[in-house]
């Protein structure tokens, strides 16, 4: 977006306005190949009107390459995650009526402070720290599809945070592949403790929040920082994808059970008011019934706040996808997010039922069509997009505001707040 503002393009509504249109596409597993391929062609009914060029931007490009050229001939320019420099002289190429290549290298680039042009639509945004991964799940397609980790300097997201902070953003929500080894790749290896401390001092953003907390690269100091900063929300992303050792060591996750086990541990006993959340996997090759068994049982007995759950695809060009061996079936795999599913369903129900009574600061972050509770908003326990919401009563409220309010009800996810 900022390339394209600076290149002098601007933005229209809506696609049958468009001379361009850009389709930016994710690529990691199957459903998002099948999600883009669909926008793609969705889109490409607006060239017999008045579209003129349709691009193709991001992982879907990077993972399949030439032979996606001819698979979408409606196309007129597909540019790789690294290439993205190339987007705006590329389509004023294409505008002259020149020919252009297919644009696929080494993914490499940075995001910039200046590549955000368009404020939030509300009080909270997405601050992505570090672009790429260089962990090497076996599973995983992304250190492919984005490269190795490239940590952003922390005065460029500082200048980020600061202009985020100007258009009214109240909670800031830091995202990486892995936010937990932010740093290590520059020079003076700045540390994430570092740059959340720094963050802490913009005065007018009230809340830091932490996601892909990657269980291998967690540490004392870090926990130590967020117990002691109150702008760092009690909340942590933790994603395990299992607990049975062999699967964790055929995932390449680099932590045992104990070592997770170890962790939870520290971070329940230094903050006690901690929202964990993670995300598990099921079906991954040679996850037995007994090995599942293990997962499920620890998931019921750590009784984590938040919890995601997914089946496991054998992605082509992975390590797990050759792991032929062993393989659990669709049917087998639905079973099991169900059982998840279920369980875990009663524990968030019985965990919100806990925080009746309780007083804690909501962000408001808009309005409902309930006149019961008209406004809804989040407490620090809540992750935006992911976890629950709170839906809010009182007087004269805004949204983008940040009050106290009692927890007055509770079901399986959400929560309902009374301002007095
Ligand atoms: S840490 Fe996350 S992004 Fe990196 S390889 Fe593993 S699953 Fe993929």
């Amino acid at each position: 977006m900022g390339a394209l503002f600076r290149g002098g393009f601007s933005l229209v509504a809506r696609p049958e306005e468009a001379e361009i249109i850009i389709v930016n596409t994710c690529a990691f597993i199957r459903p998002a190949v099948e999600e883009a391929i669909e926008e793609i062609l969705e889109l490409a009914r607006y060239k017999e009107k008045n579209c003129r060029i349709l691009a193709v931007t991001g992982c879907l490009p990077k993972r399949y390459g030439r032979p996606l050229k001819q698979a979408l001939p409606e196309v007129d320019l597909f540019v790789g995650p690294g290439d993205i420099h190339h987007l705006v002289p590329y389509l004023k190429k294409l505008q002259r009526g020149e020919k252009v290549p297919f644009c696929l290298s080494q993914p490499r680039n940075l995001m910039r402070h200046e590549d955000r042009v368009l404020p939030p639509s509300g009080p909270v945004a997405y601050l992505k720290i570090a672009e790429g991964c260089s962990n090497f799940c076996s599973y995983c397609l992304i250190p492919r599809l984005r490269g190795r980790k490239r940590s952003r300097p922390p005065e460029d997201i500082r200048q980020e945070a600061e202009k985020l902070a100007y258009s009214g953003v109240k909670e800031i929500v830091l995202v990486a592949q892995d936010t937990t080894v932010y740093g290590t790749d520059l020079p003076g290896h700045p540390t994430l403790e570092g740059l959340l401390q720094d963050l802490c001092t913009i005065e007018s953003v009230s809340w830091i929040r932490l996601l892909y907390a990657h269980p291998a690269h967690i540490r004392e100091s870090l926990i130590e920082v967020m117990a002691d900063n109150k702008k760092i929300c009690s909340y942590l992303d933790l994603p395990i994808q299992h607990i049975n050792d062999d699967l964790l060591k055929a995932m390449n996750r680099g932590y045992r059970r104990r070592d997770v086990e170890k962790i939870i541990a520290a971070i329940r006993d230094a903050i006690p008011d901690m929202a964990l959340r993670t995300t598990v996997m099921v079906g991954f090759p040679g996850e037995t019934e007994k090995r599942f068994e293990e997962l499920l049982s620890f998931l019921e007995e750590i009784r984590f706040d938040h919890l995601g759950v997914f089946p496991f695809y054998a992605e082509e060009g992975t390590r797990a996808a050759r792991m032929t061996s062993s393989r659990v079936s669709r049917r087998i795999k639905d079973e099991r997010i169900h059982l998840i599913t279920e369980m875990q369903a009663a524990i968030s129900r019985e965990l919100n039922e806990r925080q009746i009574g309780t007083r804690q600061e909501i962000l408001i972050e808009g309005l409902t069509e309930s006149s019961d509770f008209p406004y809804r908003g989040r407490t620090r326990r809540q992750a935006p997009d992911i976890d629950g919401i709170t839906y809010v009563k009182g007087e004269g409220l805004e949204v983008g505001g940040i009050v106290e309010g009692f927890i007055i009800a509770a079901d399986t996810y959400d929560l309902f707040a009374q301002i007095e």
